[in-house]
């Protein structure tokens, strides 16, 4: 299938603190929910309390979960806001550093507990995202 991009325009940005010991998968979605956001572009700096993430088995198409239980900086974040069941879904992928430096990563699961988490979203407007069952990879895609 050729790649497929549609053309968005710029909406509201929105720019906030998550409160520690809020879970940040949901504090984010929780946001979109409220203030009407259906697409959007999502980052985050922060640091985490505990992590959790997964790694998608291409072969078994499913998610293989993992957690870590330490304090993490939270790296890198890169995510996005689509539509799944009628409902801001957020799609995220971020990196977690530990004491050492060592880094670990995926795709974000429910689980993360912030520390810190300063949020960036910019919504994307004159644009539909609706997340629907993909036969060939058994995710759920625009
Ligand atoms: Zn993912």
């Amino acid at each position: 299938m050729p790649a497929r991009f549609w053309e968005a325009e710029a909406g509201r940005a929105f720019v906030g603190r998550l409160e520690t010991g809020s879970d940040l998968v949901e504090e984010i979605e929780r946001h979109c929910a409220e203030h009407g956001i259906r697409a959007a572009q999502v980052t985050v700096v922060g640091a985490m309390r505990r992590v959790r993430y997964a790694y998608y088995r291409q072969e078994a198409k499913e998610y293989l979960e993992l957690a870590s239980e330490t304090h993490h900086e939270l790296t890198s974040f890169v995510g996005n806001i689509s539509e799944r069941d009628g409902r801001p879904f957020l799609h995220a992928h971020a990196s977690f550093a530990d004491a050492q430096g060592a880094t670990v990563g995926g795709h974000l699961l429910r689980g993360c507990e912030v520390f810190v988490a300063e949020v960036m979203i910019r919504e994307l407007g004159d644009v539909s995202l609706v997340r629907i069952h993909d036969e060939e990879t058994g995710l759920a895609l625009w």
